[in-house]
């Protein structure tokens, strides 16, 4: 089978290599599309080493159909369509007793810790694998993944219907925690980040959704001129950096000042930098910041939005490439991140 490479940290080839077989109480999986991920931008540039070495397959973000049913498996045929969850938790450690398991301290993912689906096959174990209705377009079943990112993020705040909310980052997980909300409150959604192609993207497929540049203007005053003084219920930080804007607070901070009294905020940008915050602002309004990290089995509430046309995962994607152009991908995200959210990756064999 062919595989998308990464056989040097930036370079990736399109390479012969050995086909997957399926091993008993395994599918092997024929993969349809893969979709690159900002973590995937990280290990193709060598920010994850020594966790990723090359050279590996990467690659968690994908969907296929099932090729062959390994020996003992039930209830899955060939053909039918399927989305993996990449993650892999060891259901030992005390984060996963408590059963929070995105928390696992040895959290691993296919396509990070191990060989991944940017190749036309894989072979996983059924455990990890989620049916979707055949009906759904298949270049959609690779959006699960992220789109259960969102989805999370949501579950984690427990937003209801009627609030009002911001979302930091109107990038891949900012894009996919919209989609998310938007399954549950009608009410307006502000989106902040400073690149205009990427704000475009929210009111033009949704109602109610605010575009807010945080280059031209001070998103905080923005949402309390259009909440009445008020502040939103929920606020979501999906930028992926503290960095600062001059003049401006940090996108945590930021969504603590956004918020009513009683608010929440949820954090998943996984900055490393220090994000400093006045507690007081936070005090003062008794508000709520709780994280979210990947997924935890929203695959099952995604695939279900997606069946009910709740969900636009066409808004997501960018461009479709061939998987032999995996690299070139990697390239188009680095060079103009504006204007790509979502790269598809063309496997079908
Ligand atoms: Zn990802
Ligand atoms: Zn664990």
């Amino acid at each position: 089978m062919k595989a998308a490479v990464l056989t040097a940290y930036n370079k990736i080839e399109w390479l012969e290599v050995e086909k997957p077989t399926c091993k008993p109480g395994e599918v092997l999986i024929d993969v349809m599309y893969g979709c690159i991920c900002g973590s995937d931008q990280h290990i193709h540039k060598g920010e994850f080493h020594p966790r990723t070495k090359t050279p590996m397959i990467i690659g968690h973000e994908f969907g296929g159909l099932v090729a062959e049913v390994g020996e003992g498996v039930e209830g899955w045929a060939v053909g039918d369509k399927v989305a993996p969850d990449p993650i892999i938790w060891c259901g030992k450690c005390p984060a996963c007793l408590k059963g929070h398991y995105p928390a696992c301290t040895t959290l691993k993912l296919i396509g990070v810790d191990t060989d991944g689906g940017f190749a036309q096959y894989i072979s996983l174990p059924p455990s990890m694998l989620y049916k979707v209705p055949s009906n759904i377009p298949d270049e959609h079943v690779a959006l699960v993944e992220v789109l259960s990112i969102g989805c999370h993020a949501k579950n984690r705040t427990n937003v209801k219907k009627g609030d009002t909310v911001v979302i930091w980052g109107s990038g891949k997980v900012g894009l996919c925690i919209l989609q998310a909300v938007r399954t549950v409150t009608d009410n307006t959604v502000f989106m902040v980040d400073i690149l205009e192609p990427r704000l475009a993207i929210g009111p033009n497929y949704y109602e109610n959704v605010i575009a807010i540049d945080a280059s031209k203007e001070n998103p905080v005053g923005r949402i309390m001129k259009e909440t009445g003084g008020k502040g939103v219920d929920i606020a979501f930080e999906a930028v992926g950096h503290a960095h600062e804007i001059e003049g401006l607070v940090n996108p945590v901070r930021g969504c603590i000042q956004s918020v009513c009294g009683g608010g929440t905020i949820c954090v998943l940008g996984l900055g490393a930098e220090p994000a400093p915050i006045v507690f007081k602002e936070l005090i003062w309004k008794e508000a709520i910041i709780v994280s979210s990290r990947v997924s935890h089995g929203e695959f099952a509430e995604t695939i279900e939005h997606l069946k009910n046309g709740r969900l636009k995962p066409e808004a997501l994607i960018s461009k479709v490439l061939h998987g032999s152009q995996t690299q070139r991908g990697f390239e188009i995200l680095d060079e103009n991140p504006a204007e790509n959210i979502k790269i598809l990756l063309d496997f079908r064999s």
